[in-house]
């Protein structure tokens, strides 16, 4: 069976990855910290706004071994919000384009959102941490959200690594950068 297979870059080119076959889910993340890195990474010079109109962000959440990188790695830098932060975002320091956001041992990446086309981007199943936003009410329910959008999220993370065998890999990147 011939699985697919969506080719991604940051906005000029220089990074360049490739994802293999479908995501794991495709969300939207209000909570404080996306949040708060989203602002900070936009006083860089990012090539579009990283949160959506309703303030979240968005992501493509694939397996670890369903991505490649391709060209372009060593521009990678890590952005932590602190200095003890667990979580790092990382950006092609090329152009600042946002790619991913990686939890410590986590055995995903959820890519941010930016790297699709807006009519390729996979359609969006769930919103997460919606208590979080500062306007809530301005974040629609079309998809799910709260608890049930929380319990499937946290769900679907786990059939993942029962599929990939519990195993979890770690991204090298090289540098970091402050915003
Ligand atoms: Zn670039
Ligand atoms: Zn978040």
């Amino acid at each position: 069976m011939k699985t697919k297979t969506t080719h991604l870059s940051c906005a000029c080119g220089a990074f360049r990855l490739e994802v293999h076959d479908t995501p794991i889910i495709s969300a939207e993340c209000h909570c404080k910290s996306c949040s708060d890195a989203a602002r900070r990474l936009e006083t860089l010079a990012v090539p579009e706004a990283i949160r959506t109109i309703h303030g979240g962000t968005r992501y493509v959440l694939y397996r670890k071994d369903r991505i490649s990188f391709l060209a372009g790695a060593e521009n990678l830098r890590e952005f932590r919000l602190g200095p003890n932060a667990s979580t790092r975002r990382v950006l092609a320091s090329c152009c600042n384009t946002p790619i991913f956001l990686e939890f410590k041992g986590g055995h995903w990446l959820s890519l941010y959102g930016n790297l699709w086309k807006q009519n390729e981007l996979p359609p969006l199943e769930l919103r997460t941490m919606t208590q979080d936003a500062p306007d809530r009410a301005s974040v629609p329910d079309d998809v799910p959200s709260g608890a049930l959008g929380t319990a499937g999220f946290y769900g679907r993370l786990l059939i993942a690594w029962i599929a990939m065998g519990f195993k979890v890999s770690e991204v090298a990147v090289e540098g970091a950068i402050d915003a």
